[in-house]
């Protein structure tokens, strides 16, 4: 596969630290084994813990009109409004491949709207957590609740 050089050329995917959010890590690969993934073939697991100290994971669940997929973290998102949390502490997420895998352009939206300004964003492979972000490096600048409110 190829990609762009300027995503791909010099990248250096940093070492992996399987002692960071260990459970989050644990559940999130668990949770993987049961991506949906049929076209992509690249599936995904994340776990969340609101600030509550509950857990939520999903996996992505692609669908055959594309568009209709969905990813992981939406999944474990939806997971945990629907049990009536609304605030995210920490998310984990899992994926493979060679390339450092961070959350979508969407999914950092979906994230924002139940992130607080500590909520912090892991990007981990099965070998461990690669990158941690807060939201508004993941986000900068972010539109949320606050604009509306
Ligand atoms: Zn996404």
């Amino acid at each position: 596969m190829s990609h762009p050089a300027s995503y791909d050329s010099g990248m250096v995917v940093p070492p992996a630290a399987p002692d960071v959010e260990p459970e989050l890590q644990a559940r999130a690969r668990d949770v993987r084994r049961h991506a949906h993934v049929p076209y992509s073939h690249f599936p995904v697991g994340a776990a969340l813990r609101t600030t509550s100290g509950a857990v939520f994971v999903g996996a992505n669940v692609e669908n055959a009109a594309y568009p209709e997929g969905m990813c992981a973290e939406a999944s474990a998102i939806s997971a945990m409004a629907s049990a009536g949390e609304r605030e995210i502490s920490v998310i984990v997420t899992v994926c493979g491949g060679d390339l450092l895998g961070t959350p979508c352009g969407g999914c950092r939206q979906k994230i924002r709207e139940f992130a607080t300004p500590d909520t912090v964003i892991h990007a981990a492979d099965t070998s461990g957590v690669r990158a941690t972000y807060t939201m508004s490096e993941l986000l900068p600048d972010g539109f949320g609740p606050e604009h509306l409110a």
